[in-house]
């Protein structure tokens, strides 16, 4: 018998695949409305509380410390979204971190959103409000939240590899950064609120929508009362949260 081409072989072998997946298939690509094949994943948020360890950051006139606002907010907003979302703190006590280390850490666990949480510091006891950052780039080297009340922001040299990958998340960053401070105006108790874009250096190696909130003047003798009032900081920690459901319901 030749052993060349047979065509009757081939049909009878295709026909046995045929009915193996005439068999099989049924129950194999069958949906099952209880069990859809995408679960839909709980988006990650990283928040990051400013400053800590030897970085006070900005100092109220009662003696506050920036960097124990920020903590305590940011333990406040990671309590508001536990039920919903996948929540890591940068820092969840008070030591020093580095600002690369911070947006490095957002990257490596792929958050969806990343919060850096400051207050303001001037010496001018009147400035007030609050600001929403998101990153813009101008020219020069990116700005760093300053520990000195007198220099908000100070220029850093050595920039890291991750340098203005913000930028291509510079119109998502922005709406959220619009929504989350339509929500935060909704609950608190300061008159002034404003959003801004900035090359600020915890925000522009953060790959994924980023701002950077600036909750009220820590040295405005108001505002630091305000700031230390756990009530007040509750309010800020649901607007926050309403701010970032806003964002997945209408923007991703
Ligand atoms: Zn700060």
């Amino acid at each position: 018998m030749s052993a060349g081409y047979n065509p009757f072989s081939i049909k009878c072998y295709c026909f046995l695949i045929f009915l193996g997946i005439i068999l099989i298939c049924p129950k194999t690509l069958q949906a099952n409305p209880k069990k859809p094949i995408f679960a839909k994943q709980k988006k990650t948020i990283v928040l990051d509380p400013g400053h800590g360890g030897y970085d006070n950051g900005a100092l109220g006139p009662e003696g506050t410390f920036e960097k124990n606002v920020t903590l305590d907010l940011a333990r406040m907003v990671a309590a508001e979204l536990e039920n919903t979302c996948r929540v890591i703190l940068t820092r969840t006590d008070d030591y020093f971190l580095n600002i690369p280390s911070r947006t490095s850490m957002a990257n490596h666990v792929k958050a969806d959103l990343f919060i850096s949480i400051h207050s303001g510091g001037s010496f001018l006891h009147q400035a007030s409000g609050i600001t929403l950052y998101f990153f813009k780039e101008i020219s020069g080297p990116a700005l760093t939240p300053d520990t000195e009340p007198s220099k908000p922001f100070e220029r850093i040299d050595n920039r890291s590899p991750w340098s203005n990958i913000q930028n291509r998340h510079q119109t998502s960053s922005k709406i959220f950064a619009q929504l989350m401070l339509n929500r935060i105006n909704e609950q608190t108790v300061f008159k002034k609120s404003e959003m801004l874009g900035a090359p600020l250096m915890v925000l522009e190696g953060a790959d994924m929508p980023a701002v950077c909130l600036e909750i009220g003047y820590i040295t405005n003798p108001a505002e630091e009362k305000s700031l230390r009032d756990i009530s007040v900081l509750s309010n800020i920690a649901q607007g926050i949260r309403n701010g970032i459901d806003d964002f997945f319901e209408k923007v991703r």
